[in-house]
């Protein structure tokens, strides 16, 4: 596989949304490609940061590295030592992970995070989701999208790319890294959910369709939502066993993750017959190509002009 080349999926089969959230849906693979962004590169490195099991270490690095998100280097050879390097592939996740650091910081309080400088203009800044066409900021409700022609529910259920016995709820507290992240993104079906609600679905039968998962998954999924305030439970008066699931402000807020996400997965998973999604900014009329603007400077941001303090 080529660096910069997508993976070409089978016709017919998960589509690109499917892939992507069998891959980021899950708390671990999270957390080692956080790592490896902040320059993380060994084995022993990786263990320190997280309380993650030889076990579960080497799944997930076996994993990623057959993904293409990170490239085994063998260093020396007596002992034999390797080093995990990140790829083009891990690289373009840093919009996301950029997306990730903003929301956490400004909704869910009582966690540090590093600051961020902003080195074009030397000001702490936000990132500000814009489009790419016209440059304007790109409000969650200025995007309409459809299936394109791989896109259905079906095709878009997350893959399980990892064993069930290494699924992990309750780990998130233990890493202390990203605490209400990893309840909306840390698990496959969680972060299909997500993406569900931003499609407008509100009904638990419509998210359990949507879905294909059993109605224990998906009403315990929905109850954690509810509970960090990303998701409001409101009656319906004409069906009183019937309650609808609305996105609250700060569910809204956690659309430029889902978008980066989503372009993510668009730039790196290719199905034959087409993309999974169609993303038209309104406000332009283009078709919507995510990008982060400073909120000081109102310039792009790129990772190199980004410091950490
Ligand atoms: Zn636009
Ligand atoms: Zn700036």
């Amino acid at each position: 596989m080529s660096d910069e080349q997508p993976t070409e999926l089978e016709p017919g089969g998960p589509n690109a949304v499917g892939k992507m959230l069998g891959l980021l849906g899950d708390e671990w693979t999270l957390l080692l490609i956080q790592q490896a962004l902040l320059g993380v590169t060994r084995y022993g490195q990786f263990k320190a940061a997280m309380p993650i099991s030889n076990a579960v270490l080497t799944a997930r690095l076996n994993l990623l590295t057959r993904e293409g998100l990170l490239e085994r280097n063998v260093y020396q050879s007596n002992p034999l030592r390797a080093e995990y390097l990140t790829t083009p592939r891990s690289r373009s996740l840093w919009p996301f992970m950029l997306a990730i650091w903003d929301w956490e910081r400004k909704w869910v309080p009582g966690h540090d995070l590093p600051r961020m400088v902003h080195t074009v203009c030397e000001r702490e800044f936000a990132p500000v989701l814009s489009c790419a066409s016209c440059g304007k900021p790109a409000a969650a409700r200025e995007i309409a999208a459809e299936w394109g022609p791989s896109g259905n529910w079906a095709r878009s259920v997350p893959e399980a790319s990892t064993r069930r016995r290494w699924d992990s709820e309750q780990v998130s507290g233990a890493a202390g890294l990203f605490p209400d992240t990893m309840t909306i993104l840390g698990n496959r079906w969680a972060s299909a959910l997500i993406g569900a609600a931003f499609r407008g679905i509100t009904r638990f039968t419509d998210f359990e369709k949507a879905l294909s998962a059993p109605p224990t998954l998906v009403a315990d999924r929905l109850r954690a939502f509810v509970a960090i305030d990303v998701l409001a439970a409101t009656q319906n008066d004409k069906r009183p066993d019937w309650a609808e699931y609305h996105l609250t402000e700060k569910g809204r807020a956690f659309f430029p993750v889902v978008a980066t996400a989503l372009q993510w997965s668009q730039r790196w998973f290719r199905s034959p017959e087409g993309p999974a999604l169609l993303e038209t900014h309104t406000t332009c009329g283009a078709e919507f190509d995510p990008q982060f603007r400073c909120d000081q400077c109102s310039t792009v941001v790129h990772r190199r002009d980004v410091r950490i303090v």
